[in-house]
């Protein structure tokens, strides 16, 4: 996909107008978990500085403005510019082996314009987009050189339609988070809400124009996104038995199961799911197919995408036209005709993997592969169908994508709202035969994530992906990200990583190339070329944020490393005059609907209450919707810093006198936060909350410290009560 260059330019330079001019950059509203220290550090970093989110792989600022026109290209190979010549030389020896890579750039805003040495012209485009977002306001331009590429090929972002009334945060979605996370594929799954004329009982009311569609059309050209239509075809028609969904509503006799018997073919937890169209209904691929050629054409789109995952209900008994056959060969025909039909179009068809692999050998079960009898389908269709190969959960191996290559078929990973499962998958598929990048899903109406990630205030730091829109939102932006530019690499690494101590503590500081010469302060704020230099490991007496970077004469890196330090005082014991083994608890009763965080316990009426030896639940009153607080006091042996972990399913907390030590609130499942504290040795007062919706319940707190080297669960004869 090579576009003109120009338009791109004019746009990017244009937008850097409106940042100059007093819109909000929207960089800086991000939330990105991956290098959030990067770029909200607790000191103010300048705008420039900041504005470069995610920032590319390699790159330095440099002494004095900048300004970003003329903007001047050349390509790798016939670089003529002094100018030009000089950035190639300043990242001698730093460039792949092999050379750029399709998209690459160098950029360098200096101090009469900015040069871009690209490898394409895509290539000068991705420069442009970093650009954009530096302020521009000639003579205000930071200076900087950057050497940016990706590690994959395809990066793409598939998304539900969200209706035409969204198009202006479809647009922003593409020109303000696509752009700069340098996606270059949108897979736009819009099913049949559009205003189809072919058909026109099929046209949707308030669906989407062709008007409209044109301007998606445009704002992918103008940011180098291959803009690809979806419909998601024979299984997926509308959500449960109640919505057949439009194709279906329009025309009930394509159903595969008229009468509304209970089908066989179902998921291993026998729910009703979607609705299927019958693959033998007459003139039911027809339509769908002068419905497509509709789409394709308002899309301007050399690809089609038609969906065809979890497709529980195929060749059913219920089906006149299907029963008794072979639900492979039913799929396989399926296939056939819609790749014949693009194909003689001159389109690249495209399609979720999972009704293509055996569910039981391949250990994946019966989502993300078939026990429906589909799965021997894969040998019977043409290799020149790209197979979207979908695994949400991290896993220990990805099978499905050797299976797609050795048959010949081009494979591309699909990932979702796990960011440890898109990791593990990426690190698994990456530079293996046949795989053609990374495909980030959202599975949410594409507006919402414009919302969540340009609307919404950022959100609070998160410890897991996966909750809500924003959560998904920036597990696919980092997916992006890190499809473009490897996962978050420390360039420097600062040791050691806990951040409390008692007396002092020595910090050393290790750059990824030991040549680099690392600068450093201790105030937060951001180190430049005359910062002091680090040459032995610095000693710190006081609590410290130490921010590093790497420095070459006066160009500072666009990376830097930091770590807070904090200098704690020992806790005082208050719990001598307790001489009873044991803890104190109350139970309490959630009302109805049960409690989603830990509620205020000091408000409420114990249920009952009693002493344990240690914190365990046996004495609860019932499985669910409970909570329980223990006091009493916990001895420590000798003067330290103390590591608690404190594990449970659903929410708890553990104080320690006033002090919050770990908060684990929530609904979740059994999981372990761990939390420091300095204590002097003798008896301190400790208070456990915890509460309990429903499903498993658990409750456990581990220590490490001064003579508890390795993490253990706290014993009983630690625990004291009044
Ligand atoms: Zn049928």
């Amino acid at each position: 996909m090579v576009r003109p260059l120009a338009p791109g330019l004019i746009l990017a330079l244009a937008v850097c107008a409106a940042t100059a001019a007093g819109t909000a950059n929207p960089a800086e509203k991000s939330d990105y978990d991956f290098n959030a220290a990067l770029i909200a550090g607790p000191v103010a970093q300048p705008a420039a500085r900041r504005a470069l989110v995610p920032i590319p792989r390699l790159g330095e600022w440099l002494e004095g403005a900048g300004s970003a026109t003329p903007f001047t290209v050349e390509r790798v190979g016939a670089v003529k510019s002094p100018a030009g010549k000089a950035l190639v030389k300043a990242f001698a020896g730093r460039l792949p082996a092999a050379g750029l890579p399709a998209e690459g750039y160098l950029l360098e805003v200096g101090a009469a314009g900015a040069v871009v040495v690209a490898k394409d012209d895509a290539g000068a485009l991705r420069a442009a987009q970093t650009l954009r977002q530096l302020p521009s306001e000639p003579g205000a331009c930071p200076r900087l050189r950057v050497a940016d590429w990706p590690d994959l090929k395809w990066r793409g972002l598939h998304v539900l339609d969200s209706g035409p009334d969204s198009l202006p945060r479809i647009l922003r979605l593409i020109h303000e988070v696509l752009a700069r996370e340098k996606c270059n594929v949108f897979i736009y799954e819009i099913d049949f809400n559009y205003r189809f004329d072919s058909h026109p009982e099929m046209a949707a009311p308030g669906g989407w124009t062709r008007t409209q569609v044109g301007e998606l059309v445009r704002a992918c050209a103008e940011e180098g996104i291959r803009l690809i239509p979806q419909i998601n075809c024979l299984g997926h028609q509308g959500w449960g038995r109640e919505d057949p969904g439009r194709l279906l509503t329009v025309h009930p006799e394509f159903e595969e199961i008229p009468d509304g018997k209970i089908p066989q073919t179902q998921t291993a937890s026998g729910d009703f799911y979607c609705h299927s169209w019958c693959p033998r209904a007459p003139g039911c691929h027809q339509l769908v197919f002068d419905l497509a050629d509709e789409l394709l054409d308002a899309f301007q789109s050399d690809a089609f995408h038609v969906g065809m995952d979890e497709v529980f209900i195929i060749a059913s008994d219920a089906c006149p036209r299907c029963k008794g056959g072979n639900p492979a060969e039913i799929l396989a025909k399926t296939l056939n005709e819609f790749h014949d039909h693009l194909k003689a179009k001159g389109r690249t068809m495209l399609m979720w993997g999972d009704r293509l692999l055996d569910g039981k050998a391949t250990g994946y079960g019966d989502w993300d592969a078939s026990t429906n009898g589909t799965a021997p389908a894969i040998n019977m269709i043409p290799k020149d169908i790209v197979i979207c190969d979908w695994h949400y959960d991290a896993r220990d191996s990805y099978p499905s994508v050797g299976i797609f290559a050795k048959k010949g078929f081009q494979v591309w990973p699909t990932v979702y709202s796990s960011l440890r499962g898109a990791r593990a998958f990426m690190a698994a598929s990456l530079g293996k035969p046949k795989v053609l990048g990374v495909l980030t899903s959202i599975w949410i109406p594409a507006d919402r994530m414009t919302v969540a990630l340009l609307e919404e205030p950022p959100a609070q730091p998160r410890r897991r992906h996966g909750g809500g829109e924003a959560g998904i939102s920036r597990t696919a932006a980092t997916g992006l990200a890190e499809a473009w530019g490897g996962p978050e690499k420390e360039r420097i690494a600062i040791r050691p990583e806990k951040p409390g101590f008692l007396d002092s503590v020595t910090v050393t500081m290790k750059p990824a190339d030991r040549d680099a010469v690392i600068r450093y302060t201790l105030d937060g704020s951001l180190p430049g070329a005359d910062s002091p230099r680090y040459t032995s490991p610095v000693r710190l007496e006081t609590s410290a944020t130490v921010t590093a970077t790497v420095v070459r004469g006066k160009a500072v890196s666009l990376w830097t490393a930091e770590r807070t330090y904090e200098k704690l005082v020992p806790r005082e014991p208050d719990g001598a005059a307790a001489v009873t083994p044991g803890l104190n608890w109350a139970v309490y009763l959630s009302p109805e609907a049960g409690w989603e965080r830990l509620p205020d316990f000091a408000k409420l009426t114990p249920d009952k209450s009693g002493t344990a030896t240690v914190f365990d639940l046996a004495m609860a009153p019932r499985a669910e919707n409970y909570g329980v607080v223990f006091t009493g006091f916990v001895e420590v042996p000798r003067d330290g810093l103390y590591v608690f972990t404190l594990s449970s399913d659903d929410g708890s907390r553990l104080m320690i006198g006033d002090q919050v030590v770990v908060n684990n609130d929530g609904l979740h499942q059994m999981e372990g936060v761990p939390g420091e504290i300095a204590l002097k040795a003798g008896k301190h007062a400790v208070k456990v909350l915890f509460f309990q919706k429903e499903g498993g319940a658990e409750l456990e707190l581990a220590w490490e410290g001064p003579g508890i080297k390795k993490r253990r669960e706290v014993p009983a004869s630690a625990f004291w009560r009044p």
